[in-house]
């Protein structure tokens, strides 16, 4: 049942926080008013079950940037907390909000914070850490005066709890006079804060009963009786009874003082309120021996020890807790402050590697390169020296190909300017070489001496003895004449049996005679084999190279060979065995070509002439 009852209270509240936690975030405003609930249901009766909602606020407060809401919500929760023992989360969430509160250099929150500290340091029993912090807030607060002049009501605020805890110290520390003194409202403004108060009230009367004033605190008891705080806080209903009992034992009206400690003593058990429960059960022994009743007062006087036994385990075990949490604090400082070495250490040896993994991949790529460089270097080398002696050798062999085809060139240029039955350079000999041979007659007076020379009716020599021996009477012919010759003249066989002799550096006076007794041995010769003995003349024409003409222009050699054979043709027609030469006089003549061809008896020399 009850289960099924959270369930639906726990269903209810999603629903209800969900469009706001899934649509929109929450106002200020709205937070702000969430908290003065809580804050109102939680200072009553300080319910645990209050504390999701708490915490549901804080992360609303979180997501819009709300840190002072946060705040308050840490020092609520820590007050909740410390309410159930619950001391060393409640010291972590006060310390949190006071965190916040310098983060924010928000001065009346760090106030907030170090009283709320200084609270739990009562509970602990730590007086001289709780007076410090009250000390801090003390300071606090004026610099808020300081500051904050606008709004005295939040230093007012922070100032009256200041004194109610200052002055619950100095009860706790048996300090009453100064307690009395401390614990008072004049010169403030407390209107709107009635439950802080009323509490303040309390522990005035509270000092000034330990102090045995119980008409002084009467009239205090009177003021906070109709106190709306009695109603709501069970705590403070149960003090404010002890308290009134305390006035009725200090009076001397016991019957009074148990009728109200006996309800209240009822109302403690099942509580944690031990304090309340002890001085109750103090009072009433108190009481009962002021009446007589020495065996209730035993009974009380014995059960006010085991309360204050049990509360003193309780301190125990706060003390403990506090030890605890000191140790576990120190530990963990411990453990930090190793774990900050080992951190430093580690990273330390983390670059160290890093520098060694570093220098080695440096040293590795160095390596790396130089070798590429150095097989790359080789490679060129081993390039160089194959591409080298490849070249070398292809040079070798064009060399030598080149000299072949030279040497072949050569045989082929013999071959193709010789004549194969005479051994004399043919033609074509003549045709390539003409330009070199009369070269060096420009320039000089020497000319050359073209002579054609021709076997006379050779046909006849071939017709009655055959081919053969017309072959070797052209063989024997050429012989003959060569023999006859200058060492600069040369002997060219013209075609069939027909030469021509070209005779450089000679005129025509000088070519007369050796043209005579080439005519002359020719004549006398015999020709043929043993077997058949021969005999043959031959005709000869010839003209000097070069001639001019009235025009000053040369004639080209082909022109002067013309004129050679037409020379040859007059020793012919002449009778043959005979030569006929163009002797022109040393001037120019002035005809033209064809009249010279025409007229050329006029300036021949011949052998029959010579012979005449
Ligand atoms: P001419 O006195 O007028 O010069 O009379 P020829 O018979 O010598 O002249 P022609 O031009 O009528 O005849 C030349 C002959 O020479 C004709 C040809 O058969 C012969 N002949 C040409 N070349 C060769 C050769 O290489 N060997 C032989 N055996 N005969 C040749
Ligand atoms: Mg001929
Ligand atoms: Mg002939």
């Amino acid at each position: 049942m009850m289960r099924m009852t959270i369930l639906a209270g726990w269903l209810l509240c999603m629903v209800l926080s969900a469009p706001a936690t899934a649509t929109e975030l929450a106002s200020p405003s709205t937070l702000e008013k969430s908290l003065a609930e809580l804050n109102e249901a939680l200072k009553s009766d300080f319910d645990l079950s209050l504390l999701p909602e708490l915490r549901a606020l804080r992360r609303d407060a979180h997501d819009i940037d709300a840190l002072e809401i946060v705040a308050q919500t840490l020092l609520l929760e820590g007050q909740v907390r410390q309410q159930y023992g619950d001391y060393q989360q409640s010291l972590v969430l006060h310390n949190d909000a006071l965190q916040l509160a310098i983060q924010r250099k928000d001065l009346a929150l760090m106030a907030q914070s170090r009283l709320a500290i200084a609270r739990l340091e009562m509970d602990l029993e730590r007086y001289n850490y709780a007076q410090r912090s009250l000390d801090d807030v003390q300071q606090l607060i004026e610099q808020l005066d300081n500051h904050f002049q606008k709004t005295p009501y939040v230093a007012q605020q922070l100032l009256l709890q200041h004194r109610l805890w200052q002055g619950y110290l100095y009860v706790l520390l048996g300090s009453y006079h100064q307690a009395v003194a401390t614990l008072r409202t004049d010169g403030l403004v407390v209107t709107g804060a009635p439950e802080l108060r009323d509490t303040l009230l309390l522990a005035r009367a509270w000092a000034l009963l330990k102090l045995g004033r119980y008409q002084q605190a009467q009239p205090i008891l009177n003021q906070v009786a109709q106190s709306n705080m009695l109603v709501r806080n069970q705590r403070m209903r149960l003090r404010f009874k002890l308290l009134q009992s305390m006035v009725w034992l200090q009076s001397g009206d016991f019957q009074q003082t148990l009728d109200t400690a006996m309800p209240a003593l009822m109302e403690t058990f099942a509580t944690r309120f031990l304090d309340e429960q002890a001085e109750l059960q103090f009072v009433m022994s108190n009481a009962y021996v002021q009446m007589g009743d020495y065996q209730q007062a035993h009974l009380y006087l014995k059960r006010y020890a085991l309360t204050k036994d049990a509360l003193n385990f309780q301190k125990r075990n706060n003390k403990l807790l506090q030890l605890e949490s000191q140790y576990a604090l120190a530990t963990q400082k411990q453990q930090l402050s190793l774990l900050e070495k080992d951190n430093a250490l580690q990273a330390q040896e983390i670059f160290r590697h890093q520098q060694i993994l570093e220098n080695t991949r440096l040293a590795q790529q160095r390596g790396a390169l130089l070798l590429i460089l150095a097989v790359a270097l080789l490679g060129f080398l081993y390039w160089r020296w194959q591409n080298k002696r490849y070249l070398s050798l292809l040079e070798e062999e064009v060399k030598q190909r080149t000299a072949e085809l030279d040497e072949r060139n050569r045989q082929l240029q013999a071959l193709s300017y010789s004549d194969s039955l005479t051994g004399l350079h043919n033609r074509h000999y003549f045709f390539s070489e003409a330009d070199k041979l009369l070269a060096h007659t420009h320039g000089t007076s020497q000319s050359t001496i073209f002579c054609l020379i021709d076997i006379d009716h050779f046909k006849q020599i071939n017709d009655s003895y055959g081919h053969a021996v017309g072959d070797q009477v052209l063989q024997q012919f050429a012989q003959l004449v060569r023999l006859q010759l200058r060492e600069q003249d040369v002997l060219i066989r013209w075609g069939g049996e027909e030469f021509l002799l070209v005779m450089p550096d000679t005129d025509v006076s000088q070519a007369q005679p050796l043209i005579e007794r080439i005519r002359h041995v020719v004549m006398q010769a015999l020709f043929g084999s043993d077997a058949q003995r021969l005999m043959c003349t031959c005709s000869l024409g010839f003209a000097p190279y070069p001639l001019r003409l009235s025009n000053g222009q040369p004639l080209d050699w082909e022109q002067v060979l013309e004129l050679a054979d037409n020379c040859l043709y007059q020793a012919k027609h002449g009778g043959r065995d005979a030569w006929v030469g163009l002797n022109p006089p040393a001037q120019p003549l002035a005809m033209s070509f064809e009249q010279l061809q025409q007229n050329m008896e006029a300036f021949t020399v011949s052998s029959t002439q010579l012979a005449g």
